[in-house]
């Protein structure tokens, strides 16, 4: 086994006396890409946002190239190179697509933003050139002049991924990146993670759509009801017969 990056340990939490999470570990590989999946409620994002700090676990600790990322703030996180892609796109509409991936680029560089210096802050040309690129890359630089809000939803994903990858992170988080898409843009998407994929990224996926999970995961972890139900290869996972139940029973 190579080495750990991330280290989720006896994580625990509730939601008043809703059992959330209970006694999760997982040991995500550098250079993996990791599918976390389980039925609707099944603590899947909930363990997402423990991660990148958006929660704080009840107990347990979550360690990242070693050092622990429990009690840290969200900008902590990310800074350290945890990323976050979310379940709904959270992009700025008004802004055009260059700003908006100037923008995470910009914060990465910076540290933090300096609101009063908004006017000026797209004029940096080191990031230009790095947020045109990545735009490039994912096959929106023809757009890069419009707003986001004028979007498709599939190019909206594109543009949220654009907005991850330009920090440069050493973890990329997604959650349900294929969701409400046509299988059109399921298909780019998965084509465009596997790009990713050959970078040597480390990917955690939380994904229902078992086509993708399947197509990218090297390990999966299935989650019910806040807890792990089985660990393993997609080949291993797929003929559990805890999972079968979870599924038609959940
Ligand atoms: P999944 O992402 O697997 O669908 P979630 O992690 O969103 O599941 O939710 C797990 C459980 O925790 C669900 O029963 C959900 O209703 C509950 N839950 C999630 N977030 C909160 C919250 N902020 N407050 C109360 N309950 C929550
Ligand atoms: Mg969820």
């Amino acid at each position: 086994m190579g080495d750990i990056l991330l280290h989720v340990k006896d994580v625990h939490k509730s939601f008043g006396g809703l059992k959330a999470l209970t006694n999760i570990n997982l040991a995500i590989e550098q250079g993996t890409t990791h599918a976390i999946i389980g039925p609707n409620g099944a603590g899947k994002s909930t363990l997402l946002n423990t991660v990148i700090g958006r929660l704080v676990p009840d107990s347990g600790s979550v360690m990242f190239g070693g050092r622990s990322l429990t009690g840290l703030k969200p900008f902590e996180i990310n800074q350290v190179g945890v990323v976050r892609v979310f379940q709904t796109p959270e992009i700025f509409p008004d802004l055009t697509l260059l700003q908006n991936v100037m923008i995470p680029a910009l914060a990465k560089k910076e540290g933090s933003f300096r609101f009063n210096a908004f006017a000026s802050l797209f004029k940096d040309t080191d990031v230009r050139d790095q947020a045109l690129a990545m735009l490039e890359d994912l096959g929106l630089a023809e757009q890069k002049d419009r707003e986001a809000a004028h979007l498709s939803r599939g190019d909206k994903r594109r543009l949220e991924m654009a907005m991850g990858l330009v920090q440069r992170p050493r973890l990329l988080l997604l959650d349900e990146p294929t969701a409400g898409m046509a299988r059109h843009d399921t298909n780019r998407t998965i084509d465009l993670l596997q790009e990713v994929k050959k970078t040597g990224l480390t990917k955690v996926i939380i994904e229902h759509d078992m086509h993708v999970v399947f197509s990218l995961a090297d390990r999966i972890t299935v989650l019910a009801q806040g807890t792990i139900i089985c660990e393993g290869t997609p080949d291993e996972v797929r003929g559990n017969p805890k999972v079968q139940e979870a599924y038609l029973g959940g």
